[in-house]
């Protein structure tokens, strides 16, 4: 499975917003932390660092989401205030996201990135867009309040198309000016108010290499907690080979066939040219593209 995608846990969303229900799952002995550490989960080992409440002292001025229940078993999200030094030192090792899903399970890896994702949102959203004033978490995590205005502020999940487009046995792949040395991969770009997931292909794939595309067609989607996406992974056929990059977002692009992007996929070819790694969704795009007869 795709890394942040498959998330096992019920998130209870009938009962999470009664505050005596969540005070209750905080307050039982099985219940599990994830602190989350500028942005970062600990990590054990290769596991997501969930500790009790009594092995990293949890006290009630510490903010916490909740994350869901694992059979019976409640987990949260903990935000462990901003130090220059880690902390919880010997209780685990605080991890860069992006590195944290190579080595996860990708049931850890999509509740880790869940915590991230919300805790990240309040730590950059405690103000009303509407009014200023600070608001107030409320529904374990999943809505902000505000006191002033009465304006409710929902997480963010932000769609964004991801692209592979395809003509005659062949995949066209670009390099961002902003993608490490030698990357090429798909297309993606925001969805923006009134549009379509559809119209977002064709527009992204005709301002960044003047492709035309039809049948554009929906294949898998990715929460990709940086910060707060969610990939929209598609296919769509050119109508023609011909494509011309525009060179503000777009480096180089290339014409990929079935045969390389196999060698490719099993590190085959000898060259300076690399494709999306294993946690990416555009990597899925290319392997189920291959896998496809
Ligand atoms: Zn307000």
């Amino acid at each position: 499975m795709l890394s942040f995608t498959g998330n096992p846990l019920d998130r209870a969303s009938a009962e999470r917003s009664d505050p005596n229900w969540i005070a209750a799952q905080q307050a039982r002995a099985d219940a599990l932390f994830l602190p989350i550490w500028q942005t970062k989960p600990l990590l054990q080992g290769k596991r997501a660092g969930f500790l009790a409440a009594t092995e990293f002292g949890l006290k009630p001025e510490n903010f916490c989401v909740f994350l869901g229940l694992r059979g019976e078993q409640p987990l949260f999200a903990v935000a462990i205030a901003d130090s220059e030094e880690p902390p919880l030192r010997g209780l685990g090792e605080f991890c860069d996201m992006r590195a944290a899903a190579f080595v996860l399970s990708d049931a850890d890896s999509a509740i880790a990135g869940q915590a991230k994702a919300l805790i990240d949102w309040h730590r950059r959203h405690r103000f009303c867009a509407n009014c200023g004033t600070e608001t107030n978490p409320t529904d374990s995590g999943y809505r902000r309040l505000c006191p002033k205005c009465g304006a409710e502020h929902f997480p963010r999940t932000d769609p964004v198309v991801i692209m592979l487009p395809l003509f005659g046995g062949e995949c066209l792949i670009g390099r961002n000016a902003r993608f490490p040395g030698g990357l090429y991969s798909a297309f993606a770009g925001f969805v923006e108010p009134g549009e379509t997931m559809e119209e977002a292909v064709m527009r992204e794939l005709k301002e960044e290499v003047s492709l035309k595309v039809t049948s554009v067609r929906y294949h898998a989607s990715q929460p990709w907690p940086f910060p707060s996406s969610l990939m929209l992974g598609c296919y769509a056929d050119a109508t023609s080979k011909e494509f011309r990059i525009d060179e503000h977002e777009i480096e180089d692009a290339r014409w990929m066939t079935k045969a390389e992007a196999r060698l490719r996929l099993a590190d085959g070819i000898a060259d300076d040219v690399k494709i999306p790694t294993t946690i990416a969704i555009a990597r899925l795009l290319i392997t189920d593209w291959v896998q496809d007869a």
